[in-house]
């Protein structure tokens, strides 16, 4: 007997045929002008899809990864950011602003339910540089008072940054990214729009952009592994210059190699005080070794 398997997920969804074929007929290279055509008619279309005049970004990443870049590039070490959140997903935004070294104030409502305005309101201080939410907790399938809270920053007439994950809300609710002023809208390849996972977008305002430009996560690694251990690491590049390192393993490394690194780097990490949640001694070098004494036989 057959017995077909079918996704009854919240996400990723069941995929449109018209993707799964466009998938299996794709053979296009990706350094040539036919690639750059598909591609810029895709952000294009994608701005449709949004429904923003603002520039979108589209991410060879899962729609956490779109999650933590907005959070990497928005904000510095030490901000105070606002996070509303009932639900996993809502947690995730703390994970990420505590990761980045944020003071996260956290508004939060029980799961199934959503938070008030008032609530908002309350934890709002002027200080508060970024708003982190959910259009939709898919956790739970609430859906949150999104033009609510941005009517809310506009008339205390905040500072802060709106940034809302919409991988669940786009394609379901009504969300008018412009006209309420949303700074962020990031949407998800896995959900609504019935693709595979593993591609994220996100609409950018133009004082996001602004905002990015004053960001200061950690571009300190690269330049204290240089001085004080003569090893050279190299810098991210382009649109990812300043929020990552790169440290290679391929090719002519062994062991020795990998575990005087990571020792390296935490020399120079707990020296710069990055803001890496109970960053010390030795902890890398554990799991490296864990790591290594599991696989390496
Ligand atoms: C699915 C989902 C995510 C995570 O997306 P991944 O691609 O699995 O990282 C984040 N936020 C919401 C609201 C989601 O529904």
């Amino acid at each position: 007997m057959i017995r077909k398997t079918r996704l009854f997920t919240p996400g990723p969804t069941p995929l449109l045929p018209a993707a799964q074929f466009a998938m299996a007929a794709a053979d296009i290279h990706h350094r040539t002008p036919e690639f750059r055509a598909l591609f810029t008619k895709v952000l294009s279309q994608l701005k449709d899809f949004v429904g923003t005049s603002n520039d979108v970004i589209l991410l060879s990443s899962s729609g956490s990864g779109a999650m933590e870049a907005a959070v990497s590039n928005l904000t510095s070490p030490g901000d105070r950011v606002l996070v509303v959140t009932a639900g996993k997903f809502g947690e995730r935004w703390v994970g990420l602003a505590k990761a980045f070294g944020c003071h996260a104030d956290v508004v939060s409502a029980p799961y199934g339910q959503t938070v008030s305005l008032d609530a908002v309101k309350a934890a709002l201080k002027p200080d508060t540089t970024a708003v982190f939410v959910q259009a939709t907790e898919s956790s739970t399938g609430v859906r949150h008072d999104v033009k609510g809270i941005a009517e809310l920053l506009k008339a205390e007439k905040s500072e802060a940054v709106l940034i809302v994950d919409a991988i669940t809300g786009l394609g379901t609710t009504h969300l008018d990214m412009d006209a309420w002023g949303v700074d962020v809208l990031i949407g998800g390849s896995q959900k609504a729009v019935m693709m595979p996972p593993g591609l994220s977008y996100l609409a950018v305002s133009q004082r996001a952009w602004d905002r990015m430009e004053t960001s200061k996560n950690p571009g300190v690694i690269v330049k204290g592994l240089k001085s004080k251990f003569a090893a050279i690491v190299t810098d991210g590049q382009g649109e990812m210059k300043g929020s990552l390192f790169r440290i290679a393993h391929i090719g002519f490394f062994d062991y020795l190699d990998t575990i005087a690194i990571i020792g390296a780097l935490e020399q120079v990490a707990v020296a710069a005080k990055l803001p890496v949640p109970g960053l010390e001694f030795g902890k890398g070098l554990i799991a490296a070794q864990k790591v290594f004494a599991e696989r390496v036989k």
